[in-house]
């Protein structure tokens, strides 16, 4: 199954992501992006919020949003 994670090492917090898909990114306490682990399987998603999760992807300015396969 794919899942969305972000590379906190590469994340710069410019909250793109967070704006886009609120339902599955949001920052830790360092400002850093993180995917929410209970809601972060692209497959289990609705239309909707997975396209919003690929907009997040694609809007990240540094490519710290990726899919895995696990
Ligand atoms: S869009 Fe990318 S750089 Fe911006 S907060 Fe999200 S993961 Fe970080």
């Amino acid at each position: 199954m794919e899942k969305i994670k972000v590379n906190e090492d590469m994340c710069i917090g410019c909250g793109a992501c967070t704006a886009i898909a609120s339902d599955v990114f949001s920052f830790n306490d360092d400002g850093y992006a993180k995917a929410d682990e209970n809601n972060n399987v692209l497959d289990n998603m609705d239309e909707n919020l997975k396209n919003d999760c690929l907009d997040a992807m694609e809007s990240c300015p540094v490519g710290a949003i990726v899919k895995e396969e696990e």
